[in-house]
């Protein structure tokens, strides 16, 4: 399974906004550029003999999005579906190139189509597949070549319907792509080759010290994504949980590193947290109001107004007669305040920051909580948060305090 040459989505994408605005030639242009920077790629990684029939593949891709490019300028309007045609040409293109390139190099590559066995639903543009007919087209596809010692190359991120529309899985899709296809076949590990070791303990950018996390839960890994940590989305691994199939994240610049794996249950060795993830550019929101005290419907009335102007909220805390919550979506925040100010009287702090620790030991020992909150004693707390889950601790505080809360924390736990 592989995605697309560096930054080649992107450049897609911009293809067809410029050619659905009639920027023809901006937009060939760009075709251009992608058409020689793939032939480049075939003549650096595929032996003489064999380049003939790629090259042709390459050369016939570049003319289809030409023609598209050509259809859309009369057109003046890119519809999701045709959107998704030029954005999958990344992963096509790559996945032959890949293929033909395993072979150079003396590996029984062998490429498969992944339109042909990603069966999604018709959702163009985050489409989401549908394991039966996927199970069973890959079964009919991938499994007889695996079974002759072949191996099979894919492009991510694409798929189609059962009618054959060419989709695609929403950015970034490669990694779920691996995750469907390693749960379709029923694979014993589910690899994803990336340019970091792993997941780490903080974002390195902010704790230089950070350090690798060998082995975490599903569930770790999912609060972590879903609280700022960049390697893995959520529902990239979903197909995997569901399967009870292990994700390694591994490095392709340092092969021999030993990666994070990801499993249901990672034995007890670690210590007590696993790692830890910030969100910056929140803003905390406030409504303190007496009514609140013993009425029932408060909240809801609360949170209508976040529903209708489409905000969603992050962490929420309560008290006898006010409500905080996080959001980090702005846009909408005056009309939002305008509207709570029915229900009490409310304020509005931005620059705030969210740190999440997370670890699945946290449910069994309520006194790792408890250090968590004395390691940040000089650090003004604005909310507190553990979910029912009790598998993280979050806490807000002022942006300006989160890089020295994290290094606390960091020294506390994990050096
Ligand atoms: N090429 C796609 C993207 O850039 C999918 C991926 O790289 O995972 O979003
Ligand atoms: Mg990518």
């Amino acid at each position: 399974m592989v995605s697309a040459l560096s930054g080649v989505t992107d450049v897609l994408l911009t293809i067809a906004a410029e050619a659905g605005a009639s920027r023809t030639e901006i937009a060939l242009a760009h075709v251009d550029r992608l058409r020689e920077r793939h032939l480049a790629m075939v003549q650096a990684l595929v032996a003489d003999r064999d380049r003939g029939e790629l090259t042709q593949a390459v050369e016939g891709q570049f003319t289809e999005l030409a023609a598209v490019v050509q259809a859309l300028a009369v057109l003046r309007e890119v519809s999701v579906r045709t959107l998704d045609v030029i954005a999958a040409m990344g992963e096509l293109l790559s996945s032959r190139i890949i293929a033909a390139a395993l072979r150079h190099a003396g590996l029984p590559g062998e490429w498969v189509d992944a339109r042909r066995a990603v069966v999604t639903n018709d959702d163009h543009t985050r489409a989401v597949p549908r394991m039966r007919e996927t199970t069973a087209a890959m079964r009919a596809m991938v499994t007889p070549l695996l079974d002759a010692g072949r191996v099979p190359v894919m492009g991510g991120f694409v798929g189609a319907t059962a009618e054959g529309h060419t989709t695609t899985l929403g950015r970034g899709g490669s990694d779920y792509s691996g995750a469907i296809v390693g749960a379709a076949i029923g694979a014993s590990e589910i690899q994803i080759w990336t340019d970091v070791d792993g997941m780490l303990t903080a974002d390195p950018r902010l704790i230089p010290q950070s350090k690798l996390v060998p082995h975490l839960s599903f569930a770790e890994a999912a609060e972590l994504a879903y609280f700022g940590a960049k390697v893995l989305h959520p529902s990239t691994i979903h197909p995997a949980v569901e399967r009870n199939i292990p994700v390694r994240i591994l490095n392709s610049r340092k092969p021999e590193g030993q990666g994070t794996l990801i499993t249901e249950n990672p034995d007890a060795q670690g210590g007590p947290l696993t790692a830890m993830a910030a969100k910056r550019d929140l803003t905390v929101v406030d409504i303190t109001s007496s009514r609140m005290l013993m009425a029932y419907g408060f909240l809801r009335q609360v949170f209508e107004v976040f529903e209708r102007f489409q905000t969603a909220v992050d962490v929420v805390t309560t008290s006898e007669v006010s409500v905080s919550v996080t959001v980090d979506d702005r846009r909408h925040l005056d009309a939002i305040v305008e509207a709570l100010s029915e229900c009490g009287a409310v304020s509005v702090e931005p620059d705030m920051a969210l740190l999440c620790a997370v670890g699945d030991r946290l449910r069994a020992d309520p006194a790792i909580a408890a250090r968590v909150i004395r390691v940040l004693e000089e650090v003004p707390l604005r909310m507190i948060s553990q979910a029912a889950s009790r598998r993280n601790i979050t806490v807000i505080m002022r942006q300006t305090d989160l890089p020295h809360a994290m290094h606390r924390l960091h020294e506390e736990f994990f050096q």
